[in-house]
């Protein structure tokens, strides 16, 4: 096992990278911009070591300053986290040339995901359904594309292979309008990617958002931690996210399962990865591969009873998976609402000093956090400040107990979008368990 990781985040997920490695009897680094000094983690963190003025692209994206920390400090490992440097396979490769372990897959395997023309391939390669299109980038041939429009059938989507965060797509409900939408969106492409491939899948009309959660020791043996849905978002935001998916036959969901872990198989994927879909008309439509820990992955905790950050950094320290397939019993239900700095109307960012913090408890109950009393939230990075992660044993129950968690949570001094999140846990079609990606942003007046 490792003797010392270096944890290049911050917020949350650093302290929950923390409390697992703490668990495991390794020694922490946490890394921080100069307004970052005061978060919890590194506070309790062994070694701190400051790598940059605020701005992420001088500290938490600064590649040269976090490898220059992992060597002063003796570090054999760093823990990404998410966003940030979490899938730069340029990061993943420079890591491990310096001699370090990255904690995620390889390079290579990053590259592949990250690419969706490619990432689309392997998967459609190892059986794991894909949206009709057009197997591949568009070819310049106009006429070509107008044929594939034809065969694919309107709407359609446009998207560039390189796209990432929301970016890089459009929507084409007529013939007339293809090609014209092919040539902005590849100019998009390449000013923001500096790619301007695209591809074309059919426009699914009101799918829900449905992901996989999978562990693999790149050793040939992978196992899946159940799904999650996560149709609740606003820009392409996640808000509140839950797992299991509701309402899915057991035949579907076991076979897009059992497909996922053949494809961390094909692929040699090692650590926790999340295959992401589309699910409409009781099937998956596989849109992309995360390959990380995501923000969301407490609510699998949760119904498994695994550790997943403890999981991740097993197998990438290369031992074998502990577990196997019949070990995993999904059990009851979890939700869980992420509280941002933000106004709950107008969605602003709201920083600032939280003068009065008090997290709720009790059974099955979890907060993942890093604020406290007196922390001021810097205006720099995301406004999640935390998660409310309930379980019980069954939908209603969790939910009643979200209700509960959510009255008792007390964030004062800056905005918050509690109140939205309370409006939401009294939703009755949220109640009723599968709505769409679309019903947020509707019931919003979007
Ligand atoms: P990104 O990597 O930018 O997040 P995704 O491929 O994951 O891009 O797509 C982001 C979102 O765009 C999806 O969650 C969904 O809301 C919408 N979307 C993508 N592809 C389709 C599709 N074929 N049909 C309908 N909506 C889609």
């Amino acid at each position: 096992m490792f003797d010392k990781v270096l944890i290049a985040n911050r917020g949350e997920i650093a302290l929950r990278i923390l409390r697992a490695c703490k668990e495991m009897g390794i020694s922490t680094v946490a890394v921080h911009s100069q307004v970052d000094r005061d978060l919890k983690h590194v506070r309790l963190a062994d070694e701190a070591v400051c790598i940059g003025p605020n701005p992420s692209p001088q500290s938490y994206l600064n590649i040269p300053a976090i490898i220059s920390a992992m060597e002063i400090t003796d570090s054999v490992a760093v823990h990404p986290g998410y966003g940030f440097l979490a899938e730069n396979a340029d990061f993943a490769e420079q890591v491990q040339k310096s001699g370090f372990t990255f904690i995620g897959p390889d390079a290579d395997v990053i590259r592949l995901m990250g690419d969706k023309v490619s990432a689309i391939a392997a998967m459609k390669k190892a059986g794991v359904p894909t949206v009709p299109g057009s197997d591949g980038p568009l070819p310049a041939n106009a006429e070509r594309c107008l044929e594939i429009g034809r065969k694919v059938g309107y709407p359609v989507i446009i998207k560039a292979a390189a796209g990432g965060g929301g970016r890089g797509m459009r929507v084409v409900h007529t013939e007339a309008a293809l090609l014209n939408a092919i040539s902005l969106t590849k100019s998009e492409a390449k000013a923001a990617f500096g790619d301007d491939t695209v591809y074309m899948e059919k426009f699914l009309q009101n799918p829900r958002h449905v992901e996989i959660q999978v562990m693999s020791d790149g050793q040939g043996n992978a196992i899946h931690l159940g799904d999650r849905d996560c149709s609740l978002q606003r820009r392409h935001q996640k808000v509140l996210e839950e797992a299991p998916a509701p309402g899915i036959p057991d035949k579907v969901r076991r076979d897009v399962q059992e497909s996922c872990v053949q494809a961390c198989i094909d692929i040699g994927y090692r650590g926790a990865g999340t295959f992401e879909f589309l699910y409409e008309d009781e099937r998956f439509y596989f849109i992309e591969m995360n390959t990380r820990i995501q923000v969301e992955h407490p609510v699998s905790e949760m119904v498994t009873g695994v550790d997943l950050i403890k999981e991740q950094i097993r197998v990438c320290a290369g031992e074998k998976l502990s577990l196997k397939q019949e070990d995993i019993v999904i059990r009851g239900h979890s939700f869980e609402c992420r509280i941002n700095a933000e106004d709950p109307k107008t969605f602003f960012p709201s920083p600032g000093k939280v003068n009065n913090f008090h997290a709720p408890g009790g059974l099955g109950v979890r907060v993942d956090s890093h604020l406290y009393s007196g922390y001021s939230v810097p205006p720099n990075y995301d406004s999640m400040i935390a998660k409310v992660i309930t379980h019980a044993e069954s939908r209603e129950a969790a939910l009643a107990r979200m209700r509960v968690a959510l009255s008792e949570l007390i964030v004062d001094g800056i905005k918050t979008n509690i109140p939205l999140q309370v409006d939401l846990v009294n939703d009755a079609a949220f109640a009723q368990g599968g709505v769409n990606i679309h019903y947020l942003e509707k019931k919003l007046g979007l």
